[in-house]
């Protein structure tokens, strides 16, 4: 088994703003695991807010390899799974791992899981914190791109403004994110009421993370489903959400990898929350990686290929604004 390592930066086609800042850019370490003559990609995505760097990224996934004593990937599975610390760099692994076990095995990812259902969920596409005129730019790309849902990134500041002027560009279904952006539950419920009449569909971390418990009265009063993002980031979190939230936002950044995040599904499932598969606005390794699980999720938020200029990868698509699960193949150099 021989690991390389390659460190990137994904350039964005516009500059990316949401409830906590603006980014052009993002880091991120590729990883290519070559075994019996096959390859397997996996991406480390980096945005600001998390703790990991392409330096920690590197450090821990060239000393962890340095100590996986036998060779195999079931092996290697073994190593990684009871790891939890530096998550990104254990989903570039992960996924990467299970590229691998489905080329050898000849079986699709979806029926290494044992996933039966074979329809694809709708894509959403994101429009980050925008100026007005930015908006109507980005709504041509998504169209462009296929994509019938638009999810709309909300600061607290001009709500009400954003979302008109978005109605007045588009009539497609939009959910929104807020990002930890409003205050209390008074505005989140008075906000909800509101992108109801709207005929929004979801509404993502409405509140701070440290408001889960504020969050259930928000829950009782609201007529839209809402999602945990921030407030839900490993398998271990679910439990405590049921009464907060309607459903959760799974990325493989955050809770390490396909493996968690399948079982994040299943527990979400257990209790009878709802589903939706996010990205760090990963290139096409990492989103490609996410799309294996969609057929089991509500909604796929995996718009990160089209937000991005320099992609050295092509992989899932979204079709008629749903997923299309293409191979991943390298089109660029890393
Ligand atoms: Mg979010």
């Amino acid at each position: 088994m021989k690991l390389s390592l390659y460190p990137y930066q994904l350039q964005f086609k516009f500059p990316f703003r949401i409830a906590h800042g603006v980014r052009t850019h993002t880091d991120v370490v590729y990883l290519k695991l070559e075994h019996q003559g096959y390859t397997g990609w996996g991406e480390a995505t980096l945005p600001p807010y998390l703790p990991e760097t392409q330096t920690s990224v590197i450090e821990f996934l060239t000393e962890f390899s340095k100590d996986v004593l036998f060779n195999s990937i079931d092996d290697w599975f073994g190593e990684l799974q009871p790891v939890n610390t530096n998550l990104s760099a254990k989903a570039a692994l992960d996924m990467a791992l299970w590229s691998l076990k489905s080329q050898i095995e000849n079986k699709t990812i979806g029926e290494l899981l044992g996933i039966e259902k074979k329809e694809f969920p709708i894509g959403t596409y994101t429009i980050g914190v925008s100026s007005l005129d930015e908006m109507e730019t980005k709504i041509d790309e998504a169209n462009k791109a296929e994509f019938n849902i638009f999810k709309i990134k909300l600061n607290g500041e001009n709500d009400e403004e954003v979302v008109r002027h978005f109605r007045s560009l588009s009539d497609k279904p939009f959910a929104v994110d807020v990002n930890q952006g409003w205050n209390d539950w008074e505005e989140a419920r008075n906000k909800i009421q509101w992108l109801n009449e709207e005929k929004c569909l979801l509404v993502e971390q409405p509140l701070p993370k440290k408001n889960n418990k504020e969050m259930s009265l928000v829950k009782r009063d609201c007529p839209l489903p809402i999602y945990a993002d921030e407030s839900c980031q490993r398998i271990s979190d679910i439990e405590h959400l049921r009464d907060s939230f309607d459903g959760i936002n799974i990325k493989l950044m955050k809770c390490g990898g396909i493996t968690e995040a399948h079982q994040m599904i299943l527990e979400a499932r257990k209790w009878d929350m709802k589903v939706l598969i996010g990205c760090m606005s990963e290139s096409s390794v990492g989103c490609t990686a996410a799309a294996q699980l969609t057929p089991l999720a509500d909604y796929a938020d995996l718009d990160g290929p089209y937000l991005i200029s320099n992609d050295p990868f092509s992989g899932m698509k979204i079709q008629e604004g749903r997923v299309v699960l293409n191979p991943l193949v390298q089109v660029g150099k890393v």
